[in-house]
């Protein structure tokens, strides 16, 4: 499939309110994944039914999902999900804190662009509506509901290279953890102990540790006792390696 196959199925108005800005550029991206369907308000289903129809059949779960979370989020009570889920509703817009930033997202997609996998996230974070409050009770992946069989990657895809970034710069990734809104946590006998929310009722606890001439740097990475209710394990494993890729 080509940009311009997309393109002929877009509204071709270059009205502007994508992420892409322009049809043409939309059909680049989307083919690329860094946006979705429904990122076009202008787009009937009809359209996106034959774009969908045309693309090849590799599996592409993500775009669907997306697609699906998308048709249920859009159709729940943006107060109702605002609340739970610790964002903002203002005219019919939610606005939620994501690694740092503020995102914004309309009945007809996100006004933002990003990496397909955060959107995702954010989706999944949405229609959850995780009805816990925060503990205040830090515990490792292993010990959240079903975390025992993701501990291993979760150790392996966050904890293993964010101790790499502590050793090759730590200065630069204490940098990116506090523009990420990171605060110092006391308490804690590691050499920096620090508190990141990558969503807004999911705080990390981030415990870092240099290295010496004998050891490596380590990181471990607790979080509230509560995550579970508000994404399941997988979705926060994906969670953690979102947070790997932003600070890098
Ligand atoms: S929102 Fe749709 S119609 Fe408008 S520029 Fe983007 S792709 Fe084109």
């Amino acid at each position: 499939m080509t940009p311009i196959e997309v393109y002929k199925e877009l509204p071709r108005t270059n009205c502007g309110k994508c992420p892409a800005g322009t049809c043409m550029s939309f059909a680049v991206q989307f083919l690329r994944r860094t946006v979705s369907l429904s990122d076009c308000p202008g787009l009937d289903e009809e359209s996106a039914e034959k774009i969908r129809s045309m693309l090849p059949d590799t599996g592409d779960w993500k775009e669907k999902r997306l697609e699906e979370l998308f048709r249920e989020v859009s159709a729940m009570d943006f107060p109702d999900i605002a609340k739970r889920a610790g964002a903002e509703c203002r005219d019919d817009l939610l606005r939620i804190r994501y690694m740092g930033r503020d995102i914004a997202l309309g009945r007809s997609g996100f006004e933002d662009e990003m990496d397909i996998l955060d959107k995702l996230l954010i989706m999944m974070y949405l229609k959850n509506r995780g009805t816990a409050s925060p503990s205040g009770k830090w515990v490792a992946f292993r010990d959240l509901k079903d975390g025992l069989i993701r501990a291993e990657s979760f150790h392996g895809a966050c904890e293993i290279p964010i101790a790499k970034m502590l050793q090759h710069d730590t200065e630069r990734l204490l940098k990116r953890l506090s523009a990420m809104g990171a605060e110092r946590a006391g308490g804690f006998s590691a050499d920096y102990s620090l508190v990141v929310y990558p969503l807004p009722r999911i705080p990390f606890l981030v415990l870092l540790w240099r290295g010496d001439e004998e050891f490596g740097a380590e990181c471990k990475l607790l979080t509230d006792s509560t995550a579970a209710d508000f994404l399941d394990v997988e979705a926060l494993l994906y969670l953690g390696m979102a947070l790997v890729r932003a600070l890098k």
